[in-house]
């Protein structure tokens, strides 16, 4: 029987193909098992070596297929998995005479792997960033002992649609494109992991569908990433759309950059950027420079403060792919949705409202400043015109400390990323202090609708085409002008967050008034598509009945009616 599934669309195109679960996450096993007496420690120990063998063979044939960068996580964690302390150490503890007792071959696995995390975070630097593979190679140990499929993106010969509760960070890296044809997931928001990581890979995906982390492995679907639609046993009609989506997708023009509105009014359009790789990419999907530079994403494994040196090479990296073009970098916003351990408390109750972003300069002083001194140095070795903002800025006070600490480092564009619900309401103030503003639109719905952005369940919340925050971005570009004009000098406001690569919601940002425009480079083509067929006072009409409309839906359906080259390129 065909069965229909419904979340929030957020990556658009038609794609027909078998689904795979993402396994679960592996439990920890139980402590004082009783272990009957006829289970000898020979042959527990047999099962431990031989799981651990079974991980290292699946992990080595991975890496013979995977791209380059899952290829290096992949064989680092293969080594980890035949690792001799390791084995040795929970061998160790499967005797009865082992402190405490015999345990069961999971739980002494469990205990000899957290033992050898703990010593390698004990000798910091590069020892500290295996912890991560030693607890994979732990949850995989296990899951093997268990019988149970391997934890991470499974593997498959063919391509397959991938279902899953969320995807976290630690995903991206093992993500093989080529065969993942679409994400479908039944949590996360329009502004997750999941998300993001969709529009980035350019992957129709749907997300907060309930139920759909219950279909079985191998069953056919069909995904419409615009619609936000899941749907079983498709019909002939369904397959003939995926088909056609196909045809399109290859014949929407590639953005060659100088992006125009139909009356000539320029609009660049940037990349939204985590690394050195990206930004070559970036450089080559056409991007006009790079909007938002996520430093985090250059340090999301480490557990320790990367070096200054560390930081210039890894900033490097990204100005050498745009010499002469505008590169905005954001300082670390480490918290929340992207902890980083030697910055953020994994004990706050409530992480989001919690030391984040600029705020970490109060706990963890001099962390800041040696990252805007890294900026300096790197951008002295490159051609980039080098921008730099600090995100989770709230009040005018902090903007100016943040444009101080700028100047001191030698960095002389400094701005915020407003996406605090006070940074909008308080514009004027803030941008007389700094020279820009980048609308953080994921953020600033999360805190306008005071709705978690990674919650499933909150997903109609946390939708960009809130009136309420597209009011808050009107206010932002109207304060920037308030300060334009007070201060004579231009106070560009630009968007970065999801936002920006929804095409029809790119015309409602201009129309408000916002300037640039930074997304994954994926969504350059077809943001440009449209924009092009609107002018501006149009994008200001369009712009005026998105504001005036009575919730998020109704605001979307009447822009999208008046935009008919959405139907016409199948966004
Ligand atoms: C945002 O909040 O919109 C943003 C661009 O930053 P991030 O998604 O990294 O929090
Ligand atoms: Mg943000």
């Amino acid at each position: 029987m065909q069965e229909n599934f419904s979340g929030v669309g957020v990556a658009p195109g038609r794609v027909l193909g078998p689904v795979r679960q993402m396994p679960k996450p592996v439990q920890e096993p139980h402590a004082n098992v009783n272990i009957p007496t006829d289970v000898t420690v020979e042959s527990q120990a047999a099962r431990v070596k031989d799981a651990a063998k079974a991980v290292q063979a699946e992990l080595r044939s991975r890496a013979a297929t995977a791209a380059r960068e899952g290829k290096e996580v992949l064989e680092a964690t293969a080594l980890m998995a035949a690792d001799p302390m390791l084995i040795k150490s929970a061998v160790k503890l499967l005797s009865p005479e082992a402190p405490g007792g015999a345990r069961t071959a999971e739980r002494a696995v469990w205990e000899a792997a957290a033992t050898v995390a703990e010593t390698l975070k004990g000798l910091g630097g590069y020892m500290a960033e295996r912890v991560a593979d030693v607890l994979d190679v732990r949850a995989r140990i296990v899951a093997e002992l268990r019988g149970l499929p391997a934890p991470g993106i499974p593997s498959s010969e063919g391509p397959f649609i991938l279902a899953a509760e969320d995807l976290a960070p630690a995903d991206t890296a093992t993500l093989d494109p080529a065969k993942v044809i679409a994400l479908i997931t039944s949590g996360g928001g329009p502004q997750s992991h999941t998300a993001i990581l969709a529009r980035a890979l350019g992957l129709p995906a749907v997300v907060a569908a309930p139920g759909v982390d219950d279909i079985a492995d191998g069953t056919e679907v069909y995904v419409d990433g615009a619609a936000g639609t899941i749907t079983t046993e498709p019909s002939e009609e369904l397959r003939v759309a995926a088909k056609a989506w196909a045809t399109q997708a290859s014949t929407l023009a590639a953005f060659t950059g100088d992006n125009a509105l139909a009356d000539g009014y320029r609009v660049p359009l940037l990349a939204n950027v985590g690394t050195g790789t990206d930004a070559v990419k970036a450089a080559d999907a056409g991007a006009e420079g790079v909007g938002l530079l996520r430093t985090e994403f250059c340090f999301l494994d480490r557990d320790t403060e990367p070096t200054v040196e560390e930081q210039i090479a890894a900033y490097g990296a990204v100005f050498a792919a745009f010499p002469n073009k505008k590169v905005v970098v954001r300082t670390l916003d480490a918290g929340a949705d992207k902890p980083l351990p030697f910055l953020t408390n994994a004990d706050e109750p409530n992480p989001a409202l919690g030391v984040r972003g600029y705020r970490t300069d109060l706990t963890s002083p001099g962390v800041l400043e040696r990252q805007l001194h890294a900026i300096a140095a790197a951008e002295a070795e490159h051609e980039a015109e080098v921008w730099v903002m600090a995100p989770m800025i709230s009040t005018a006070a902090e903007a100016s400390r943040f444009a101080a600490l700028c100047a001191e480092a030698g960095l002389k564009t400094p701005g915020v990323m407003v996406e605090v619900p006070s940074a909008a309401l308080t514009a004027a103030a803030v941008l007389s202090e700094v020279s820009f503003a980048s609308l953080g639109t994921n953020d600033l719905t999360q805190y306008a609708m005071a709705a978690d952005r990674q919650l499933g369940p909150l997903a109609t919340l946390n939708d960009p085409w809130q009136p309420a925050v597209l009011h808050l971005v009107k206010l932002t570009a109207d304060g920037a002008a308030t300060a334009a004009a007070a201060t004579a000098t231009a106070k560009p406001v630009g968007v970065c967050g999801e936002a920006a690569a929804d095409p029809a919601l790119a015309a409602v940002l201009i129309g408000l008034g916002v300037t640039t425009l930074s997304m994954s480079p994926r969504a350059l083509s077809a943001v440009a598509a449209v924009l092009k067929t609107v002018t501006l006072a149009r994008a200001q009409q369009l712009a005026a009945l998105a504001l005036a409309a009575p919730s998020a839906a109704t605001s979307r359906s009447i822009v999208r009616e008046h935009l008919p080259v959405l139907d016409d390129l199948g966004l």
